[in-house]
C-alpha cells in the first residue's frame, strides 16, 4: 500500500503512525497555488475552501503514486460528512484507482471505526498497533506544546526568524525519532534549544494576545491561511489557536472512558449562542471565544472558509458576543481568491486598534 492523508498542520504526525506499521507512506506537498487549481476545477463550484484544497492535495498525491488515501470523516448537518464520497467519486472519475478509508468519530459508528483500524492495521501484531498508536499520540501531544510556545514566543524574539528556524528544526528531529529513546532525545534537543533563543523582555501589560478561532482546516493549515500566526508574531502577537491535533484525537478518537477532552468544556461554553450541533466547528468557534476572553486574551481573529455554512452562523452571533464579553473579534474569509497584500493590512490595522485601545486603557488608569 503507498499511503497518503490531506495535509493538514503537523502532517509528521500521520506519516509517524503509519511508517511504525510498515507502510509505504507518501506525503502530498504541501498545498500551493497548484494544489488550489486543481482542487477548484474538479470540485463542484458550490463546495467550500477546504473541500477544494484536499481534493488538489488528493490528485497530487494519486498523480504521485498513492493507491490508498485516509481521511477524517465529519459529522453533524455540515457537507464534511459528504467530502469522502463525492472525492471518491470526482477522483475515479478522473481514472485513479485508490482504496478510500473514511475514519469517523469512534463514538458514532465503533464498528466501522475497528473495521479501519484493521485495514491500517496489516498483518501487524495489535501489541505493535498499540504501541505505535501509543507513541505517535505522546509525540502529537509534544509536538503540540512545542507549537504552542513557539506561537506565543514568536512575538519576543531577538533576533529575526530565529524562532521559525527553531519550529522547523524541532520538526525535523520529531521527524526522525522512531523509537522512545529517540523520541525522549527529540524532546530534551528542542527543550535546549528554545532556551538558547535569545527573547525581549516584554512587560505583561504590553503584551498583546490574540486567539484564533474558527473551522479547524483553515485554522491549522498554514499554507491556506496566509501563515497568519507568523504575521501576527512578527506585529508582536502572543497567538493560540482552537485547533490542535491532539484536542481533534482526544475529542473524537478517544473511547469515552479515556477521554481528557478540554472540547466539552469549550462546547458547553458556547451553548448559549449556538444551541445545537449544527456541524463543522461553529459551536467551538464560540465557546473558544469565550474562553479567550474568560483567559484574558485581547482579541480573536476568526477564520472562515468561504462558503462554509456552520461558521456563517457562528460569524452572525459573534457582533452580538463581541459587544457582550468586550473583546475585539475580526471575521476573515479565505478562499483561492484570497489577497494577501490586502488581508495582512486589515490584520495590521486590527491590531494597531487593540493596541492603541490597550495604550489608552493604561493612560486612563495611571
Ligand atoms: S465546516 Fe465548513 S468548511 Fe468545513 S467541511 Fe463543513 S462546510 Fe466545509
Amino acid at each position: 500500500m503507498k499511503i497518503s492523508f490531506p495535509y493538514m498542520g503537523t502532517v509528521i504526525i500521520y506519516k509517524k503512525v503509519l511508517e511504525l506499521l510498515g507502510h509505504d507512506v507518501l506525503v502530498a506537498p504541501r498545498p500551493s497555488q497548484k494544489t488550489l487549481d486543481l482542487g477548484v476545477k474538479h470540485s463542484p463550484e458550490f463546495a467550500c475552501f477546504p473541500f477544494k484544497t484536499i481534493m488538489g492535495t488528493y490528485i497530487e498525491a494519486c498523480e504521485m503514486g498513492a493507491d490508498t488515501l485516509i481521511t477524517s470523516g465529519g459529522h453533524g448537518p455540515c457537507r464534511a460528512g459528504f467530502y469522502g464520497e463525492i472525492h471518491k467519486r470526482v477522483l475515479k472519475a478522473l481514472g485513479h484507482k485508490f482504496d478510500f478509508i473514511v475514519f469517523d468519530s469512534y463514538a458514532r459508528d465503533k464498528e466501522k471505526f475497528i473495521r479501519n483500524i484493521k485495514k491500517i492495521k496489516g498483518n501487524n501484531s495489535w501489541l505493535k498497533v498499540i504501541k505505535a498508536i501509543r507513541f505517535t499520540y505522546q509525540m502529537l501531544k509534544e509536538i503540540d506544546r512545542f507549537d504552542k510556545w513557539i506561537a506565543k514566543n514568536r512575538a519576543y524574539e531577538q533576533i529575526t526568524g530565529s524562532v521559525n528556524q527553531a519550529w522547523d528544526e524541532i520538526q525535523k528531529m520529531f521527524d526522525l525519532a522512531h523509537t522512545k529513546k529517540e523520541l525522549k532525545e527529540a524532546i530534551i534537543n528542542s527543550e535546549k534549544l528554545i532556551s538558547a533563543i535569545p527573547l525581549k523582555e516584554v512587560q505583561e501589560r504590553n503584551k498583546v494576545r490574540i486567539g484564533i478561532v474558527g473551522e479547524i482546516y483553515v485554522v491549522m493549515e498554514a499554507s491556506i491561511n496566509m501563515e497568519i500566526e507568523k504575521i501576527l508574531g512578527e506585529l508582536g502577537c502572543e497567538v493560540e489557536r482552537s485547533h490542535y491535533l491532539s484536542d481533534w484525537v482526544d475529542h473524537n478518537m478517544l473511547p469515552s472512558f479515556l477521554k481528557r477532552s478540554h472540547e466539552e468544556e469549550i462546547l458547553k461554553k458556547g451553548e448559549p449562542f449556538i444551541e445545537i450541533e449544527i456541524g463543522g466547528h461553529a459551536k467551538q468557534t464560540v465557546g473558544h471565544i469565550v474562553d479567550f476572553k474568560e483567559r484574558g486574551f485581547d482579541g480573536i481573529i476568526h477564520l472562515m472558509p468561504f462558503g462554509c455554512l456552520p461558521e456563517l452562523i457562528s460569524q452572525s452571533v459573534i457582533p452580538k458576543m463581541s459587544a457582550q464579553y468586550e473583546i475585539p473579534v475580526f471575521t476573515l474569509s479565505l478562499d483561492e481568491q484570497t489577497g494577501q497584500a490586502n488581508n495582512k493590512t486589515r490584520i495590521e490595522a486590527f491590531i494597531d486598534l487593540i493596541k492603541n485601545k490597550k495604550l489608552s486603557n493604561h493612560q486612563f488608569s495611571a
